[in-house]
Formats: structure tokens, C-alpha cells, sequence
């Protein structure tokens, strides 16, 4: 059995904890021959940051070149809302996403992936264009002109009054956006089949990819959230399985991982950390998602 995805030639991690520094969510990446990582660069329950430290930069820097972590993502704080109809929490968010911004130039990693919020109440139409105001704003900071920093927006699992759980709202954005190339989409395989998008199997696959086709365009996409999902299809529930222990389940991971449109792209779990068949359970997804691979 193959256990490493650069022998495989695919991108496949996990989200990893930066505890005790971010240099350390390196060393827990290598410890699982990950060759891609997600990270928070910072305590995403609290606005406040810490300052990244000259010496945990180079460590982290240092560290994904000796290990061969060839893609690295930030994943942004779960308290944004830059669809936010309230002026506080939107101004929060903005400057929040620059920061964000700032860190993952600082670290040398290529993408901030961002959930796009929730109008609570204002109404689609209105938080789709408090979203797009928001990421104008943005794009004429210094901190986002200066770096090469992407921002990719994830979709959602719907609920609530969030955005981004039709693949028509994440094509609205992007085109308010002038299809800018410093954007892009996530996938997250749980969130779509919980808003109602079937990657249970090969057909279901397919005819997902064809809508996301029609109202993204495939070439926006460069990022693959892999989890499967508790809930069913349309259920609206975010919650994460591990890999073919859900409702997608192995037929439709095996169309995933394979898929021509999709394969080349990074691949990272966000599957629950806890033991599974006595080993660690991103051991065992890992390895599982390996084995599919043709
Ligand atoms: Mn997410
Ligand atoms: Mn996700
Ligand atoms: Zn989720």
C-alpha cells in the first residue's frame, strides 16, 4: 500500500492545529506524510490576533519545504460575516478578512478560504451585495495589493440565512467581482450534498459538476473540502463524517477523487479528530482516500 500522496502525484492533508505555534501545524502535517495543509493562522473564536513571531515564520516556512507541504491554505474565523446588513460586525469582518490577508502573506501561504456569511435577515439579493461591497473594499488595501494572497469562497450547507449554498449565489459573487483571478471557489463535499447536491454517485457527481459548470465555471474552482456528511441529501446539515462513513459514502468519494475536473486540485479533510479503529482518524481517512485513488 502506497502511503504518500506525492507518490500518488495528488495534493491530499488535513486541517491541522497550529497549538503551540504555527510552525507546529507543519510537524503534525509531515507526521502524517501530508503533502497539502489547512491551518487557522490565528484563535479564530476571538477577533483579537496575536502577532506572528519573526522566528515562528521562518520555522513554518523552513519547515514546508523540508517536508515537501507543497500546498498550504488559512482557513479564515468562523466570526466573519461580510454579509453582515450590520455596520459594526461588517467593519469587524473587513478588517478581519485583511488581516487574515495579512498573515497568510506574512506565512507565505497561497489562499485565505472563507465561508461568505449570512444576510440574516436582510434577504439574499441584500447580503450578496454587502459581500461584494465588502471585497471591493478590500482588494484596494495595501495589504491585498502587495501580496499574491488568493481569497476562495467556500460553499455552504444552506440553513439559516446563509449564503453560498446555491452554486448560482457563489457565480453571482464572481461575477460582481469581474471574475477577478485572485478569487476562487471551495468545495466542501459535505456542505454541497447537504444543500442538495449529489456526490453520492457517479452520475449524481456529474450532473453536479455540470450545474457548478453552468453557474461558477470549473476553472474557479481550486480547492476540495473532502467530508462526508451525517445528514442526507438536502438535509441542510453541516455535519462532517469521516470519509465513507456518511451519506456520500465510498462510491461517491471513489467518483471524486478520480474525477477528470477534479483530481488535480488540493484535496483536505476537515473530518473530526478523534480515534477511529484504535489509530488516529485522519490516519485512516487519509489512507482511505489513498486507496481510491486510480
Ligand atoms: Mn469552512
Ligand atoms: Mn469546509
Ligand atoms: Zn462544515
Amino acid at each position: 500500500m502506497v502511503n504518500n500522496p506525492t507518490e500518488l502525484d495528488m495534493l491530499l492533508g488535513a486541517h491541522v492545529s497550529i497549538a503551540g505555534g504555527v510552525d507546529n501545524a507543519v510537524d503534525r502535517a509531515a507526521d502524517f506524510e501530508m503533502n497539502a495543509m489547512q491551518i487557522f493562522s490565528h484563535n479564530v473564536r476571538s477577533w483579537s490576533t496575536r502577532e506572528l513571531t519573526g522566528e515562528e515564520i521562518d520555522k513554518f516556512q523552513e519547515k514546508r519545504k523540508e517536508f515537501g507541504i507543497e500546498y498550504a491554505v488559512a482557513h479564515t474565523s468562523y466570526l466573519l460575516n461580510l454579509a453582515s446588513p450590520k455596520d459594526d460586525l461588517w467593519k469587524k469582518s473587513k478588517k478581519g478578512l485583511v488581516e487574515e490577508i495579512r498573515r497568510a502573506d506574512l506565512l507565505g501561504i497561497q489562499a485565505v478560504n472563507t465561508h461568505i456569511g449570512a444576510h440574516t435577515g436582510s434577504g439574499m439579493e441584500s447580503g450578496i451585495n454587502r459581500l461584494v461591497a465588502a471585497l471591493k473594499e478590500i482588494e484596494s488595501t495595501d495589504v491585498f495589493q502587495n501580496s499574491e494572497v488568493n481569497i476562495l469562497l467556500e460553499n455552504t450547507a444552506g440553513g439559516g440565512t446563509k449564503l453560498g449554498s446555491d452554486f448560482s449565489e457563489l457565480g453571482d459573487v464572481l461575477d460582481a467581482l469581474n471574475y477577478s483571478n485572485r478569487y476562487g471557489v471551495c468545495i466542501d463535499t459535505c456542505h454541497g450534498f447537504a444543500a442538495g447536491y449529489d456526490f453520492a454517485t457517479e452520475t449524481g457527481l456529474e450532473e453536479t459538476l455540470e450545474e457548478f459548470d453552468h453557474e461558477v465555471g470549473l476553472d474557479e474552482l481550486k480547492l476540495i473540502h473532502l467530508n462526508d456528511s451525517v445528514g442526507d441529501l438536502g438535509s441542510r446539515k453541516d455535519r462532517h463524517a469521516h470519509i465513507g462513513r456518511g451519506k456520500i459514502g465510498d462510491e461517491g468519494f471513489v467518483a471524486v477523487v478520480n474525477n477528470p475536473n477534479l483530481r488535480e486540485l488540493p484535496f483536505i479533510l476537515e473530518t473530526p479528530k478523534e480515534k477511529l479503529d484504535g489509530k488516529e482518524a485522519d490516519r485512516v481517512n487519509l489512507d482511505k482516500v489513498m486507496n481510491m485513488r486510480e
